[in-house]
């Protein structure tokens, strides 16, 4: 065989290694400083046309060196986030981040692990991990579990095992074709979008999402739950599925979870639960009481990067029964086939309980941070988290300017700014004005929804650099913008 002498053969190892280390020394630095002086910036910033037009350029084909590059990102990617390391941000739900879980980050992406299989100790990693948060949550020993981008891709999964598990056929070969009664799942209006999304990317369709009213506390109406289930038995529908919500998006609501465990029990149904934020409320023991029922669910989804503020993206999604859940994704084909010994003899593969083959090693950082910080200090934050949004919603009904549009039950604070005579529709104007005005002055950073068809100012605190003073800063500036702000 002829082989070709190459001309030079080449690595994208740095040429020079010293100064490669000399950088990374350098953005270790700046990456520290930038965390330790955040409250000395705004929270958020408008981003300049002129930065944006930096990412308008052609592909690079020639080198750059990494220094230049390096100086690029501090000019001009930086300085305008969305603000979420920031103390007075508290816009939709959005986690803090830490700095061991920045380091973690970089040990996991430096050993460049893919977690689908193989033997190797990261996945050992992972399932340990796992096994804390299936104690955290109540999960007995043997459920199972996998840690996957976020809370989205944590209710597909639960959604999926859930439809193959009780589809009555094979789902995995026969697809939908075989469905004979259309499959319907339940939820309250109030649950997150990421739910019917599932329902679609499963073939189920938005119309097999029977959402259902809420009460005074935006929690899932029993009575009209059951009714629904009812009525869709006697249509010939297949009710498969009740979701119930631990912490809505929109006011933090929490379902009545062993109600809907006792429906589902009852009527042959699964109960996946979302608590992508609210169920890591559970380890606040003022909170854990009012989540009774969770560990009864068939899956549950939750999110590690909003109240465990561990940097994004991780999200972890349990499951009761371990083989429903293995047999929902489980696939080996002959370039995955098992072995007695060397690379292919690990006993779990974590590509057969999920989407994704090639996993990377989020476990690394969850497993530094819980180590480092002790369960006890996140049960500690939770709490605290829950006390701030109790404090603002207390600064809020002292102010007659202010009024409270949902009750307060763990860490989300909906309000708006009312001025005498004017009408829900000027309100709503005025406040959306208030809010952008607020964002745009870099002193707080919530967000909005609606409720009841009333513009809300809404504040989650997932933040563990909040202090009492931000409320009253943030307070103070709402009042200063309403103020003034024309109608
Ligand atoms: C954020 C959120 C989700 C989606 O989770 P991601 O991590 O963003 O994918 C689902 N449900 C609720 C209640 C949420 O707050």
């Amino acid at each position: 065989m002829n082989v070709q002498a190459l001309e030079e053969e080449i690595s994208l190892d740095p040429v020079n290694w010293e100064a490669m280390r000399q950088l990374g020394h350098q953005m270790i630095e700046d990456m520290m400083s930038y965390l330790e002086n955040v409250r000395e910036r705004p929270a958020w910033q408008p981003i300049p046309p002129q930065v944006k037009d930096n990412f308008k350029q052609p592909l690079p084909t020639t080198p750059t060196d990494a220094e230049t590059v390096y100086q690029e990102f501090l000019e001009n990617i930086l300085p305008y986030p969305l603000g979420n390391i920031h103390p007075r941000f508290w816009g939709w739900v959005l986690g803090t981040g830490t700095p061991i879980g920045m380091l973690a980050e970089m040990l996991a992406s430096g050993m460049n692990c893919s977690l689908g299989g193989g033997e190797q100790v990261a996945v050992d990693v992972e399932l340990q991990v796992i096994e804390w948060l299936k104690e955290m949550m109540g999960f007995p020993m043997d459920s199972s579990g996998l840690l996957v981008s976020g809370g989205s891709m944590a209710n597909l999964i639960g959604l999926t095992v859930a439809r193959n598990t009780l589809a009555g056929y094979d789902v995995r070969s026969r697809g939908m074709r075989d469905m004979v009664r259309p499959m319907t799942l339940y939820c309250s209006q109030e649950t997150h979008s990421s739910i019917q999304k599932a329902a679609e990317l499963l073939g189920l369709g938005s119309e097999s999402v029977r959402k259902i009213a809420v009460n005074a506390y935006f929690e899932i109406d029993v009575a009209a739950l059951e009714a629904a289930i009812l009525e869709d038995k006697a249509q010939g529908f297949q009710p498969f599925c009740i979701v119930g919500c631990v912490g809505t998006t929109n006011t933090a609501a929490i379902d009545d979870l062993d109600l809907l465990a006792d429906i589902a029990e009852r009527e042959g149904m699964w109960f996946h639960i979302d608590g992508a934020f609210g169920a890591l409320a559970v380890l606040s023991e003022h909170i854990r009481p009012g989540l009774k029922g969770m560990e009864r669910a068939d899956s549950l989804a939750f999110d590690l990067h909003k109240w465990m503020y561990v940097p994004y993206e991780v999200g972890c999604v349990l499951v009761q029964n371990e083989d429903k859940h293995r047999r929902t994704f489980s696939m080996t084909p002959d370039y995955l086939s098992r072995a007695e010994r060397g690379l292919s003899s690990a006993k779990t593969w974590l590509s057969d309980y999920g989407v994704q083959l090639s996993r990377e090693f989020r476990a690394l950082k969850v497993w530094m941070s819980i180590k480092t910080h002790g369960v006890a200090a996140y049960g500690q934050l939770i709490q605290q988290n829950i006390e701030q949004a109790r404090y603002l919603a207390a600064l809020v009904d002292a102010e007659p300017e202010l009024e409270r549009l949902a009750p307060v039950t763990l860490n989300v604070v909906c309000f708006r700014y009312v001025r005498e005579g004017l009408s829900d529709a000027e309100l709503n104007q005025l406040n959306d004005e208030l809010l952008m005005d607020l964002q745009e002055s870099g002193v707080a950073a919530p967000t909005s929804t609606l409720l009841n068809g009333k513009f809300a100012i809404r504040a989650a605190v997932t933040n563990h650099r909040s202090r009492r003073d931000d409320f009253d800063m943030f307070i103070q500036k709402v009042l200063e913008l309403g103020r003034k702000t024309p109608t």
